[in-house]
């Protein structure tokens, strides 16, 4: 198992730095964990949309925002005949009935207090995928989904929306990724035990302002990472403005194998090349 590192930083993109997304390979499969603003430019195409899956942790914008992109990719080289199967979009199911606390329409698709109407939505994500070259698949914290190579699950974590981490089994190797979360009763410990890899975001640095508990500081990361036993840390969901070496030097007062990830990187399970 490779995962190839495509952004690291939130809430945009800067410099050669994209919004979250990691492209893992098994010996067949491939799944793009992610597809925030910029990661297209980071992929291979045509090849790398062969035998495609996209997973979505969250209906965030840092976290979907180059799926227009990518549609339009599907819907261009399907026409030309490079591209026979459909890519599979999974999104986290929609929960209609879900009201949070200090939220009137909150119902996992990205709405939010000042956007009444979610940017995206399932009959949006529909049309993109009738329209261009999508399969698009709901998924939940139950979902097990079984490729040949590649084994995947999930657990759901506090943050605005509908939101979940994952993990990848790939014969005895084991990679999770976080995506968002609060710290206070989130699943990672759980879900990352034993991890050869914890791939976590590290939004705040310790002493920045944190309105609410929706992410994490990079000395948290380093909790979970010690508390679930991984080999490996990487911190990423960056501000694009502080350097990174700030998370990891954070991260390393309580979790000493930690790394930050970096667009091009390729992680193998236990290094990176
Ligand atoms: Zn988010
Ligand atoms: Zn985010």
């Amino acid at each position: 198992m490779e995962i190839k590192v495509l952004g690291t930083v939130s809430p945009y993109c800067k410099d050669d730095k994209n919004c979250p997304g990691y492209l893992i390979r098994g010996n067949k499969t491939k799944v793009l964990l992610d597809c925030g603003n910029g990661v297209t430019r980071n992929l291979k195409l045509p090849d790398d949309l062969e035998n495609l899956n996209i997973i979505i942790s969250h209906l965030h914008k840092d976290h979907y925002g180059d799926l227009l992109s990518l549609a339009y990719a599907t819907y261009v080289f399907h026409n030309l005949g490079y591209l026979q199967e459909r890519v599979k979009v999974y999104i986290p199911e929609p929960n209609m009935y879900q009201v949070s606390e200090g939220y009137t329409d909150d119902d996992g698709w990205g709405a939010s207090r000042l956007v009444k109407k979610p940017l995206i939505d399932y009959e949006f994500l529909q049309n993109l995928g009738e329209e261009h070259y999508f399969e698009l698949i709901p998924y939940n914290e139950n979902t097990k989904i079984e490729f040949e190579d590649l084994n995947i699950s999930f657990s759901k974590n506090p943050h605005q929306v509908n939101t979940y981490s994952t993990k990848v089994v790939n014969k005895d190797k084991t990679f999770v990724y976080s995506g968002d979360t609060g710290y206070q009763g989130n699943s990672l410990v759980r879900l990352a035990e034993d991890a050869d890899i914890l791939l976590c975001e590290a939004t705040f640095l310790r002493g920045q302002t944190r309105l609410t508990d929706n992410h994490l500081y990079a000395y948290e990361a380093a909790k979970i990472a010690k508390q679930a036993n991984v080999r490996q840390l990487l911190l990423t969901h960056f501000f694009p403005e502080i350097d990174k070496e700030l998370y990891v030097q954070e991260a390393r007062t309580i979790f000493e194998n930690t790394d930050a990830a970096e667009e091009g990187k390729v992680l193998k399970l236990g290094g990176i090349k």
